[in-house]
């Protein structure tokens, strides 16, 4: 019988790499668009973002200039590396993302490394009628809600993900988990003591967890914290996750 094979999720942003794409693309096209977002962050966040992209689009930002931003964020040797080593130890590698198709793919593609991602979960990109990039919700606002009780985003839920996806493709005999935000503690509390959880130090879910003890013990994998793509790198290395 063949042996069940390990699967990673990576969240994207401040994990696979070491940015925040939303604010990275729309502050270098327009320092005065991302200060016109934080005016207005008590909009839905995917929401935010669709409408920002429009504004600059509408403002005569090309598709040409969105890419050129996107192909530039730092993304690390050490990162690439971790991929490369999960695929030569035949893990699957999955990004779990609250960002988009469109970013995701363009910033992969950059750096040659979209060949080494199996799949991609993330709010959806797509051209609208005046040829204009565009986001949505991965959940839409008109479709049942998720009812999540954890600190989950409205529009992305990644524990459900994270259970539906091995639902259709496992089981995995080890699941590694890579994160640094608020909404990477839901999937988290997924993990079984077999699997790994990487947490990025000094971001939202780091603090989080030291807030009250039971939100740290609803988490039965190890963590390890990380605050170097070195350290994720060396780990999938020596215990050949
Ligand atoms: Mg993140
Ligand atoms: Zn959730």
């Amino acid at each position: 019988m063949k042996a069940e094979k390990n699967i990673a999720f990576f969240d994207f942003d401040w994990s696979l790499i070491e940015q925040d794409s939303d604010f990275w693309t729309i502050s270098k096209l327009s320092e005065a668009q991302w200060n016109q977002c934080e005016t207005l962050k008590s909009m839905q966040w995917t929401d935010l973002m669709d409408r920002s992209i429009c504004e600059l689009q509408d403002n005569g930002v090309t598709l040409d200039q969105f890419e050129n931003v996107l192909q530039k964020i730092p993304f690390t040797p050490a990162m690439i590396a971790t991929l490369k080593l999960l695929k030569e130890h035949d893990t699957q590698v999955v990004i779990l993302s609250d960002a988009n198709t469109f970013y995701i793919e363009t910033i992969l593609k950059a750096y040659g490394v979209r060949d080494l991602v199996h799949d991609i979960i993330t709010n959806p990109a797509y051209f609208d009628d005046k040829n204009r990039l565009r986001i949505r919700r991965r959940i839409l606002a008109t479709a049942p809600p998720h009812n999540c009780p954890n600190v989950c985003a409205l529009n992305i839920c990644k524990g459900q993900e994270i259970d539906t996806y091995i639902r259709n493709h496992g089981p995995f005999q080890k699941i590694i988990y890579v994160g640094d935000g608020k909404n990477d503690y839901c999937p988290a509390t997924r993990l079984r003591e077999q699997d790994r959880m990487f947490v990025r130090s000094g971001k939202a879910l780091a603090r989080y967890l030291e807030r009250e003890s039971h939100i740290l013990a609803a988490i039965k994998a190890k963590i390890t914290y990380w605050d170097s793509s070195e350290i994720v790198r060396r780990a999938v290395e020596d215990e050949k996750l």
